[in-house]
């Protein structure tokens, strides 16, 4: 086998490709982050993470880098500069962040501060989003883009906040909301900014397609669309009307579809303008996608860059208005995916793991055996080359056979078990043999799958990856040490609830862009933590996250670059288990009184001492306080002897504030 070594980890796991320059390994083999790319400063995240959990923060962690959501803003924002200036476009670029795909009070402040420079608005989808924006926004001239279900107070205040200074655009997205706006603005005197949002025909392909045409959620139809300018023109209203909206689904893998898109949207737009409305925005809506496996051709990816996306909004608007010698609108991009999955991580650990290969097996009385049991050994030893792939199909066939026989009470389940070992062993060998032959890649396919190891790992995919167990996206997920060691095991993943849906068996094929069984890890060492990071989870992940088996929001820290090392602006701390167990109405001093009655009518019965009553309340209390992921200290089975402490990782001097 060829040398193992650092290009070659980057290459199994495509760090270069969904890495977007944030990510790379160092010559230490550790995951690095570069939150202003490729030229800018690096942290090693290992040492981060040990840095963390010698300042008390818990596995698993939450990594915010804010420094990458300044990138992505600047990112975008350039590319739609470029494109309007080279394609000399006389509108200008305002992008809006929606709040939906990431409400975190910090996150969003950041982004706010960011985007100043920029003219960064916001976007509300729902009543309490539009309370956020009022409160948060300030950014003189910065819109904010009102959607959703609304009523009378929504729109009441969207009004008033005009006041305030706040630019707010309501978005007619349903008709009946129109007249409702007319309405309000005649009670309180001040004239609405409205924008109409167009049900458009064009759809996007992939899993986060909205339904277009007539069965979509929101938008207006071309009907309702001629009605309601209308509507306005009566109510001498006409020159409210300021803006056309339009959203065809998130994550859009391909830029053809972005492009009929924008067609078809522009085409409402110069239509609604030449009946008289004096429009000044044309709002594309999010879709920009995010390249999750660096294929560049499945749904997790996307075939074209920002620059493209900006060029093609860009080119089409220009095209369509000069044709009907329509003025240039300005641009808005609702892009909240493409702004924040890159600066969040996951990182946790890995608890202990399960092994399927089986390279030894023998049977010290083969005779003694059933039948079963006796041919597999039989197989088993005499396995080769040349007849590998007649046994592999008995190797189906009998272990179909073992259930059989066993739910028909003929096999014990001692005899089952042994055969179950022996499956383990032939396909152990087979896979060796298979390896050596090319001819033979199916078979080896198939055998790995069932071989992979099993890694428990320190979180829970219903909290903190409720898209990958949805939606099946695929993340990226990797080690973040040991890059300069080969991985030797193949493993899935299962996280600590006990649903048998809490794993991730899914991951990136790097080599062919589709999925593969199994991630490529290294082997456990006792007494050392093995630390796992998904990445790309900034988006829609956080708050999608349920209880599930109530297990809460973990750690997370908010960490930015300094000049010569790092600083933890936040650490908002996860939830504890009396915490999540108020969410379902239980409350800590009712469930310790009840608990406490217990002991005592226990203690009269003379079932427990006063010494064990006292520890029970002991453990109860503090299980009340404690973290719900596991910690260092609860940790049984298998968990690596308490790390040496490290200090002053590569020189940094860190700051808290908060
Ligand atoms: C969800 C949503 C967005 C955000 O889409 P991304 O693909 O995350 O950029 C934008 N606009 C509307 C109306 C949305 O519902």
């Amino acid at each position: 086998m060829s040398e193992w070594n650092t290009r070659k980890a980057a290459d199994l796991y495509g760090i270069n490709y969904w890495g977007a320059n944030f990510f790379r390994i160092n010559e230490q083999g550790n995951v690095e982050v570069k939150p202003a790319g490729t030229t800018g400063p690096g942290l090693d995240l290992h040492n981060l993470v040990q840095d963390l959990q010698e300042r008390g923060i818990r596995m698993p962690i939450l990594l915010r880098f804010p420094d990458i959501i300044k990138s992505r803003i600047e990112l975008l924002a350039g590319c739609f500069s470029r494109a309007i200036e080279e394609a000399k476009y006389t509108g200008v670029y305002r992008g809006v962040y929606p709040i939906k795909v990431n409400q975190q009070k910090h996150l969003v402040e950041e982004i706010l501060e960011f985007g100043q420079f920029h003219r960064m608005g916001l976007e509300a989808g729902s009543k309490p989003e539009l309370l956020i924006s009022l409160a948060q926004m300030d950014t003189p001239n910065a819109l904010i883009v009102c959607n959703g279900f609304k009523d009378q107070e929504y729109i009441e205040m969207a009004l008033i906040a005009q006041k305030l200074g706040r630019n707010t655009i309501i978005v007619v997205d349903r008709f009946s909301e129109l007249q409702m706006i007319i309405n309000a603005s005649k009670r309180l005197s001040i004239r609405p900014q409205i924008g109409f949002r167009a049900k458009l025909s064009t759809s996007s392909s992939g899993r986060w397609a909205e339904t277009s045409g007539s069965k979509s959620k929101f938008g207006l139809t071309p009907s309702e669309i001629v009605r309601g300018v209308e509507c306005l023109r009566g109510e001498n209203m006409l020159d409210c009307l300021q803006l056309i909206h339009f959203h065809i689904g998130s994550q859009i893998p391909s830029i053809q579809n972005i492009k009929a898109a924008i067609k078809e949207g522009a085409r409402f737009f110069t239509e609604i303008y030449a009946m008289g409305a004096n429009l000044k925005y044309i709002d594309v809506g999010g879709g920009l996608g995010v390249d999750y496996d660096g294929s560049g051709r499945s749904d997790s990816s996307t075939n074209y860059s920002e620059q493209e996306y900006a060029n093609d909004i860009v080119a089409v608007l220009q095209s369509v208005c000069d044709e009907k010698k329509i003025p240039h609108p300005d641009i808005i991009s609702e892009s909240g995916r493409a702004l924040v999955a890159h600066s969040t991580a996951l990182v946790f650990d890995v608890l202990g793991h399960n092994e399927n290969a089986l390279n030894e097996f023998t049977l010290p009385n083969a005779d003694k055996e059933s039948r079963l049991v006796q041919d597999l050994n039989d197989i088993y030893r005499s396995l080769n080359e040349k007849n590998i792939n007649e046994y592999y199909n008995d190797l189906v066939e009998k272990k179909r056979d073992t259930l059989q026989l066993f739910t028909y009470g003929v096999l014990s389940l001692e005899q089952r078990a042994k055969a179950e070992d022996l499956f383990r062993a032939i396909a152990t060998k087979m896979v060796s043999i298979a390896k050596q032959n090319p001819d033979m890649e199916e078979i080896r396919y198939a055998l790995e799958q069932e071989l992979s190891d099993i890694y428990f790992c320190n979180f829970s995919v219903f909290q903190s990856l409720p898209d990958s167990w949805a939606l099946d996206q695929l993340f990226p997920i990797m080690p973040i040490h040991r890059l300069n060691e080969r991985p030797e095991r193949r493993a899935i993943l299962v996280d600590l609830t006990c649903d048998s849906d809490g794993h991730i068996n899914n991951f990136i094929d790097i080599e062919t862009g589709g999925e593969q069984k199994y991630l490529e890890v290294h082997e456990l060492k006792q007494g050392q933590p093995y630390y796992l990071s998904v990445f790309l989870t900034g988006a829609y992940q956080e708050i999608l996250g349920d209880l599930h088996n109530l297990f809460g929001d973990t750690d997370a820290v908010h960490v930015s670059l300094t000049e010569n090392g790092y600083q933890i602006d936040h650490v908002v701390e996860g939830d504890d288990v009396k915490e999540v167990l108020q969410y379902v109405e239980y409350h800590r001093a009712d469930l310790l009184e009840r608990v406490r009655k217990a002991t005592e009518s226990s203690i009269l019965k003379g079932t427990i001492s006063r010494s064990e009553a006292r520890l029970l309340l002991e453990h109860y209390e503090r299980g009340l306080s404690s973290y719900t992921y596991l910690t260092e200290e609860s940790a049984v089975p298998f968990y690596p002897q308490k790390k040496e402490l490290s200090h002053g990782t590569n020189g940094t001097d860190h700051t808290v504030h908060q």
